[in-house]
């Protein structure tokens, strides 16, 4: 049976780590929060998000802003937190009503801020091994990997999804640990083919029961990012837990597994983007 990768307890030991180093600076970190309109998931995230800076010794300025926000007033707002010393880190929730256009908002976001790793210079920073943040998720899932002494070097990765958010990022930081890194997508063809060969499984789909018993390598690591809801609305992942978890030799659960150590990386970038600030 595989050991079960305990994603909150890792996380609780990192933002305790943070909220250390956070009471030692000269002063708070702060993270600036925009929503815009009122989509039900992202402002179950943004609340979790204030929650977990609070318990960092994080201030957090939220400005929850109308669905019908125009993109020239949110720009000036991004603009304005650009320019406020207070403020550490920004993040802008997504996805953002249709009208407005999410490239430009992040581009916009001063890259010594962009806690969430979304900006092309910081994408481009961390693709050659030279990052100033992690994208979040990712992140949390190489923390959890070396938190578990989970080998890489050489180790067969398969990432399915090649999300801006989670699969490229996954795959560059895999392949920066020497890890030989498989993205599968949409248009793959027969993907259990490549399942099957994996040392390393990180699903990032969002389907409820992609990855069956039968796709996974005895003794494989099964990193399962997705955040689904089952018939009964329950939370869930793409892999079929009770399927995969005697095969595994680790594998994350839904919830209480990438999900919170998501949460606890975006807290460890605000801290590097504050200690950062306060040096200068
Ligand atoms: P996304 O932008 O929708 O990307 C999904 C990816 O899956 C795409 O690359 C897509 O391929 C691929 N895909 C779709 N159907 C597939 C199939 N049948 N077989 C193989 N690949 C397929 O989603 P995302 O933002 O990356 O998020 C993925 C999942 O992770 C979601 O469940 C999301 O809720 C979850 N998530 C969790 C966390 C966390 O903290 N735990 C953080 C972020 C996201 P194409 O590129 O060809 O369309």
């Amino acid at each position: 049976m595989a050991v079960r990768i305990d994603g909150k307890a890792l996380a609780a030991k990192v933002k305790a780590r943070v909220a250390a180093e956070a009471a030692g600076l000269r002063r708070r970190p702060g993270l600036a929060v925009v929503l815009v309109g009122d989509d039900p998931a992202s402002k179950v995230y943004v609340a979790g998000k204030e929650r977990d800076c609070a318990e960092c010794g994080i201030e957090s300025f939220s400005h929850r802003l109308p669905a019908e926000t125009s993109q020239a007033d949110l720009l000036a707002l991004v603009r304005r937190f650009n320019e406020d010393d207070r403020v550490d880190g920004i993040l802008v929730q997504l996805p953002l009503p249709e009208h407005l256009n999410g490239e430009a908002v992040i581009s916009t976001i001063a890259p010594d801020k962009d806690v969430d790793c979304f900006h092309p210079f910081n994408v481009g920073r961390m693709v050659i091994g030279d990052p100033v943040f992690l994208p979040c998720t990712p992140a949390g899932v190489m923390e959890m990997l070396d938190a578990y002494e989970i080998p890489l070097r050489g180790r067969r990765c398969v990432v399915l999804g090649r999300s801006n958010i989670v699969g490229k990022p996954m795959a560059a930081l895999l392949t920066l640990r020497d890890g030989t890194v498989t993205v599968c997508h949409s248009r793959t063809e027969d993907m259990a083919r490549y399942t099957r060969e994996a040392d390393i499984l990180v699903s990032a789909v969002g389907r409820t029961g992609l990855i069956t018993g039968g796709m996974v390598k005895e003794g494989a690591v099964v990193i399962d990012v997705a955040m689904n809801r089952d018939e009964h609305g329950r939370l869930c992942g793409d892999v079929d837990f009770a399927a995969v978890e005697p095969k595994a030799s680790h594998i994350t659960p839904v919830p209480g597994g990438v999900g919170p150590m998501t949460r606890a990386m975006l807290m460890r970038n605000i801290l590097t983007a504050a200690k950062c600030h306060q040096a200068q």
